[in-house]
């Protein structure tokens, strides 16, 4: 899709992670600037500790938000 730009590590994890979970990722990424959470433009993918960390632009401010995905923490449904 072209939707970011992820390191090879990154990429892997990212892909563990169901599509439905990582569009809600990317759509619920706190802007502490905005208060809120705002989709996430622009970013980028990094492997961090086994987990994947995104950097990026909110869509709405513009300010740099960043949102760690534990990746180890996909498998359960969670609520
Ligand atoms: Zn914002």
């Amino acid at each position: 899709m072209g939707d970011g730009k992820f390191s090879t590590r990154a990429a892997v994890l990212w892909s563990t992670i169901p599509k439905q979970a990582r569009e809600r990722i990317l759509a619920n990424v706190f802007c502490v600037k905005c208060g809120d959470s705002v989709p996430i433009i622009n970013f980028t993918g990094e492997e961090r500790d086994g987990d994947v960390c995104l950097k990026g632009l909110c869509a709405k401010c513009g300010l740099e938000v960043v949102r760690v995905v534990e990746t180890s923490e996909t498998d359960s449904s969670g609520n």
